[in-house]
């Protein structure tokens, strides 16, 4: 499956939650704290990598506050040769 992170520009975020509610993975959360306009702003909580890149949240989003980056597929290509090296 694809792998993927969002990158919040926080300050620019108005809490409208959207994206927390398209998101396949639910690895969108609203923070605690308050950003510079008053409002908690949206987070990326993705301690095991489920975000695919999917980038729902990103075009649900009425502000383009978020920027979705997809993992590229060599990052994977390069992690095989290690796992087969282990096997051996
Ligand atoms: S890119 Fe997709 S999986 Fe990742 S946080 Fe956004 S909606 Fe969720
Ligand atoms: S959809 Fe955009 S403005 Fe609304 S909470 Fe998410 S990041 Fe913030």
């Amino acid at each position: 499956m694809a792998r993927g992170t969002v990158v919040v520009d926080v300050n620019r975020c108005k809490g409208c939650e959207l994206c927390t509610t398209v998101c396949p993975q639910h690895v969108l959360v609203m923070a605690d704290s308050y950003n510079t306009r008053g409002y908690r702003p949206a987070l990326l909580a993705d301690p095991e990598g489920k975000c695919t890149g999917c980038t729902l949240c990103a075009v649900i989003c009425p502000d383009a506050v978020l920027t979705v980056y997809r993992l590229p597929a060599i990052a994977k290509a390069m992690r095989a040769p290690a796992t087969m090296a282990q096997a051996a």
